[in-house]
């Protein structure tokens, strides 16, 4: 199987992030898996964004001050859908700050933007697959579980029903779920049931190792880890880089691995180029997919590889 490349909140390393202008592009590039962060309104509909609030893509500290909590932050949980629609996103900008994260990217009150359903880009990338008659994955985040269950939201739950209605119900189905929380992910396997693909998430201080591994194996089908733990940097070597072992593990284990994210903008010191970084991620890393902003570069390098099934 060819790695697949994961389009990270859409084509973000060109349109602001999560919007449906975003999704459309990266379907246009090629990427073979479109993600989404899913949460819930107060209303309780499942809505695409990154964040449990609102503050850094959107401009509800303008419209909704009032509605900020004791963290100064506005959460998505605590406005209705309505309300939400009426706000507009833009290119991430930093905390406390009106400059962006990534200055070279879409620039901000150029264009409006709106925040969309996950029935909206569920019905769009469907769409688009019987009109281009590819078929490209969807691979959804269950954000934040433990945030909304404290607002009775029982987010897992929505999401899986909502996959099925759109007819993903079989681990052949073109989708992988993901989640950071394990003993959540665990639920979804075992409480809720599902037979779908699911991706165990992994932070830079979580534990790694084969023991690990093998407990994420009883019921995810593949991790998704920041690259850098996958490598080491080796600045004699050719490539700047070398790979850490880990993936070989994670292989073991019989998961896949997905690493995020890759930015060209964020290209490390270490690596030569970006072009180099992907393809040494694909040819010594092996990698089985990949989260990128820019999923042009990465369905570009991948093409141009002779890859080794396997
Ligand atoms: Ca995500």
């Amino acid at each position: 199987m060819s790695p697949v490349v994961i389009a990270h909140r859409g084509a973000s390393g060109y349109l602001p992030e999560h919007t449906l202008e975003a999704k459309v592009l990266a379907y246009g590039l090629g990427a073979d898996f479109i993600e989404q962060d899913v949460i819930a309104t107060r209303d309780g509909v499942l809505i695409v964004l990154h964040d449990a609030y609102l503050d850094f893509v959107t401009d509800a500290e303008e419209r909704f001050p009032e509605r900020r909590r004791s963290d100064g932050r506005i959460y998505a949980m605590d406005l209705d859908l309505d309300e939400i629609r009426s706000l507009r996103v833009h290119e991430r900008r930093r905390p406390g700050s009106s400059e962006p994260v990534f200055p070279d990217r879409f620039p901000r009150k150029l264009m409006e933007f709106r925040i969309s359903t996950f029935d909206e880009e569920l019905r769009l990338i469907q769409g688009l697959n019987h009109s281009t008659g590819r078929d490209v994955g969807v691979y959804p985040e269950i954000k934040d579980p433990a945030l909304h269950a404290e607002k009775n939201i029982d987010l897992a739950h929505l999401l899986l029903t909502m996959l099925e209605d759109f007819g993903y119900r079989s681990r052949e189905d073109n989708v992988f779920v993901q989640c950071f929380d394990a003993g959540e992910l665990r639920r979804v396997r075992e409480e809720l049931g599902t037979d779908l693909k699911l991706t165990q998430l992994l932070a830079d201080d979580d534990p790694m190792g084969p023991e690990a591994l093998g407990t994420i194996a009883e019921y995810a089908d593949g991790v998704g880890l920041p690259y850098s733990s996958l490598i080491r940097e080796s600045p004699g070597s050719v490539s700047g880089m070398e790979g850490s072992g880990l993936s070989e593990e994670i292989h073991d284990a019989g998961l896949v691995v997905h690493p995020y994210t890759f930015r060209r903008d964020r290209t490390p010191a270490y690596a030569e180029s970006f072009d180099a970084l992907l393809a040494f991620f694909y040819e010594v890393v092996r990698v089985d997919g990949l989260f990128c902003d820019h999923p042009d570069d990465a369905v570009r390098i991948r093409d141009a590889l002779r890859l080794d099934s396997g």
